[in-house]
């Protein structure tokens, strides 16, 4: 995988030390724009702009003078020409410096804060999540990993009843003429093993999606075979095409997965919205949801794409706010201006293993005040 979801994970948790911040920048490395001109000069005037409109200390200025030095020498000399997209975040004081190059680009963006900005991650990981394509048959069936960019391991399944033919003679011996009479049995015995390690492949490498591609038919006789776990993360199927390359057929199963992504988000923004209320498992709108996020409570964070409103977050405990309240009317500790209230609410849902998902055009999640969540049980 190109993304590493443990290492955004990490960097959630990450506070600066000592008092310092965290400086994140976010651009675009795409060899149609002409970024090595004007990529520094985006982060020259983004900075001067900065220290214009907030209050900073003198060492703290000149410690984040440093993480911008560091993050153009990068820019200068270190990157990959398939790179279109870099994401730096640094904090010299302590002593942190973690970049990820990505084949995607970035709006760019240079954020100082408390912690990581990792609000644009994110939405590349929402765009290019990794899945599974599982392409059945009879008796020949084959798993896809694909990842943000192409296939990363395949594996191919030969069912009894294909195997019990002599391929090159097309004879079939007696004591396999009896097997292909069982041939509902067969392709069963087949669609298990697939199934099985479909079922594997999502618990070993942790991936979410399932897509399935083949003739309708077998195909839902195969969801038959599947786990409960496997099951529920199918999220979409499309029909065979027997002349298609695998480029093509993991491009058509990414516009499936797509489709199936977005109706997903939908769903569950109306199952948030008719579970809101006391005893339900539904919360909405800012305050509410950063409440139960802010307790753990939280099992999925969904947010729309456009909601960035500013306001503060509590130094000592995470605390997120849209109205200043100082100290924090948690735990006391200092409060600070945040620029993108809803990334930090995000931000604190990835450190907690919560699942976030980015909702684009979805008129329930509008009603709902464009952040909800729906609840753990009990
Ligand atoms: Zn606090």
């Amino acid at each position: 995988m190109i993304i590493d979801r443990e290492k955004i994970k990490s960097l959630a948790a990450a506070q600066s030390s000592n008092g310092g911040y965290y400086m994140s920048a976010f651009v675009s490395t795409s060899s149609l724009e002409n970024w090595r001109k004007n990529t520094p000069t985006f982060l020259n005037s983004a900075f001067t702009e900065m220290m214009k409109e907030r209050d900073f200390s003198h060492e703290e200025k000149r410690s984040l003078e440093g993480d911008l030095e560091r993050i153009r020498g990068v820019l200068s000399y270190d990157i990959t020409p398939q790179t279109e997209g870099l994401a730096v975040f640094a904090d010299q004081a302590g002593g942190v410096f973690e970049r990820i190059e990505l084949p995607v680009r970035f709006e760019d963006r240079l954020v100082v804060g408390k912690s990581p900005y990792l609000r644009p991650l994110l939405c590349v990981l929402s765009l290019f999540e990794p899945f599974v394509v599982a392409q059945v048959s009879k008796d020949d069936s084959h798993l896809y990993l694909v990842d943000e960019l192409r296939v990363v391991r395949s594996e191919d399944f030969t069912g009894p009843y294909l195997k019990s033919s002599n391929q090159e003679t097309g004879e079939v011996p007696v004591k396999e003429y009896y097997a292909a009479n069982r041939q509902e049995s067969l392709i069963d015995q087949h669609h298990k093993e697939v199934a099985a390690a479909i079922d594997k492949m999502i618990e070993e490498l942790g991936i979410h999606w399932v897509v399935l591609n083949g003739n309708h038919d077998i195909v839902s006789g195969f969801r038959r075979a599947l786990s409960q776990r496997v099951a529920a993360r199918v999220v979409g199927e499309f029909p065979l095409d027997a002349t298609a390359s695998i480029k093509q057929t993991i491009s058509r199963a990414r516009e499936a997965m797509k489709a199936g992504r977005a109706h997903g988000r939908q769903a569950l923004a109306e199952r948030i919205r008719e579970s809101l209320g006391a005893g339900g498992r539904g919360v909405a709108g800012f305050s509410d949801t950063a409440g139960a996020l802010f307790r753990g409570q939280v099992q999925r964070l969904l947010v729309d794409q456009e909601y960035r409103p500013s306001g503060f977050r509590c130094v000592e405990c995470d605390f997120v706010s849209l109205t200043q309240s100082d100290p924090c009317p948690v735990c006391g500790g200092g409060m600070l201006p945040v620029e993108d209230a809803a990334g930090e609410a995000m931000r604190v849902a990835v450190r907690q293993g919560t699942y976030v998902e980015i909702g684009e055009d979805i008129p329930a999640l509008k009603e709902l005040g464009e952040i909800a969540g729906l609840l753990r049980y009990g």
